[in-house]
């Protein structure tokens, strides 16, 4: 094992050479790639050597997400002590589900959850689990909100056809969910948004009207704390009066913004968290915990006891179900996801974290700045979203992105809203300076050239 500890490193060490020399890898094309990385498998091993000048390759040739040049995704930059906490947790290897297996690792957990709970408000009876990423996170919310709307469900099948509501710009999850859950995707009414791709809750009081009136069960609104494009908020207090009023589940899937709960300047974005039934955030993406890193956090914890936990003599052999994370889990054998984040929150603290979120909304600001300041770029997005939707000039966003990657430029992508398609900046990485975020339009407006 020490053996390869020392590849590891040096591994380590080049890759974050390479990161500086080469920031945006080199694309393979997907055809040629088996051979020119050599990733046949044969009856026969290969020496150490060879080993490991091919995964320095593999290194080489790998997307970088950690460079000052990608911005293609709601994730990006490392966070040193998070990947400290990661490594660990794979040296350790336990499997989350008992106290016996887990021991330390199961406090870990319940301390972020704690912590997290106790950063929204929540009352003593909520609880949380760390399912495997925020599509999950938003399937556990919705098994939940079913089992409690339909309580012989989890037994009988359901008994009559439910209607679940989200924003016609939430995340595709919940369309998959609805069909995993049983509900069916036709029962997803996809409520209209405004200019700026929040909900608008008068459509979806309508929604929730009509379908009554039809014979529906409604049984689950998803609200969106930052929608994948834009970085938008759907209005959580009033969707909340709403589902009070007609007995609905309420969920806000803050996969990608929840994290603002750590910041005393921008969590207002998010509305009164503790008015929902459950939340969720992902502490990979703002928060920039190695990928993945989802947490559930659920309002009164029975919920997640009746939908998740089942009798098994030959696993739960230590009395405290509390301490037994797998019964409130929806795998059995579960990696540890919580060291990371744990690893990372004890070094930097609470404020560290705030400080985190609150970087990225200053690169926002200076990338905002600067695209307004010049007659040559459209800007689509919004003040207080750290997703930059613009165009420059006439260019095409996707071939013009398309060009920045091929050319190992930069990394990043494009969305659309409305029909009208543009390049997306996320100045997600904190890690980023004003300069970086600069050195992007530079080197894009060279490209364009
Ligand atoms: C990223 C994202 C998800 C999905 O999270 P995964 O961890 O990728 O499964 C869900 N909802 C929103 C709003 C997201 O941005």
């Amino acid at each position: 094992m020490l053996k390869d500890l020392e590849h590891f490193q040096e591994l380590a060490k080049y890759l974050l050479q390479n990161e500086t020399d080469e920031p945006v890898a080199k694309l393979i094309e997907p055809k040629i790639l088996e051979g020119q990385l050599q990733l046949q498998l044969s009856e026969q091993g290969i020496n150490d050597n060879k080993h490991q000048e091919l995964l320095k390759d593999i290194l080489r040739f790998t997307p970088k997400t950690n460079t000052n040049r990608f911005f293609n995704q709601l994730f990006g930059g490392r966070q040193s002590k998070g990947v400290l906490g990661e490594l660990l947790a794979v040296m350790l290897n336990n499997s989350m589900y008992t106290y016996k297996v887990a021991g330390p690792q199961v406090g870990i957990e319940k301390a972020v959850i704690n912590a997290s709970i106790k950063q929204i408000n929540y009352p003593v009876e909520a609880g949380g689990t760390f399912p495997t990423g925020g599509s999950m996170s938003n399937f556990m919310a919705l098994l939940m909100a079913r089992d409690w709307k339909q309580p012989d469900a989890a037994q009988e099948g359901i008994s009559s056809k439910m209607t679940l509501y989200t924003s016609a710009v939430s995340h595709y999850s919940n369309a998959k969910n609805a069909a995993f859950a049983g509900v069916g995707r036709k029962q997803i009414r996809k409520i209209a948004c405004n200019d700026k791709d929040e909900m608008l809750p008068d459509e979806l009081e309508k929604a929730i009207l009509n379908d009554i009136k039809a014979g529906y069960q409604p049984f689950y609104i998803n609200a969106t704390a930052g929608t994948t494009v834009l970085g938008a908020f759907d209005p959580v207090n009033e969707i909340s009066a709403i589902a009070k009023r007609h007995g609905l589940w309420l969920h806000i899937d803050g996969a990608y913004c929840g994290s603002l709960i750590f910041s005393e300047k921008y969590k207002h974005l998010l509305g009164q968290v503790n008015l929902a039934d459950s939340f969720s955030y992902n502490a990979h993406k703002m928060l920039g915990v190695p990928l993945t890193c989802s947490i559930l956090l659920v309002k009164d914890k029975k919920h997640l006891y009746q939908s998740f936990s089942n009798e098994a003599s030959y696993l739960y052999q230590s009395a405290d179900d509390d301490f037994n994370l797998g019964k409130t889990s929806l795998q059995c054998g579960r990696r540890n996801d919580a060291l990371k984040f744990w690893s990372l929150w004890k070094s930097i603290g609470t404020k560290g974290l705030e400080a985190l979120i609150d970087k990225q909304f200053y690169l926002a600001d200076v990338a905002r700045d600067y695209i307004r300041s010049s007659a040559d770029y459209t800007l689509y997005s919004y003040d207080d979203s750290i997703s930059l939707c613009f165009n420059y000039k006439n260019w095409d966003a996707e071939e013009l992105c398309t060009r920045l990657n091929v050319n190992g430029e930069l990394m990043v992508g494009y969305g659309h809203q409305n029909n009208q398609s543009f390049v997306r900046l996320v100045t997600i990485n904190p890690n980023n300076e004003k300069e970086d975020i600069l050195n992007f339009f530079k080197v894009l407006e060279e490209q364009a050239k």
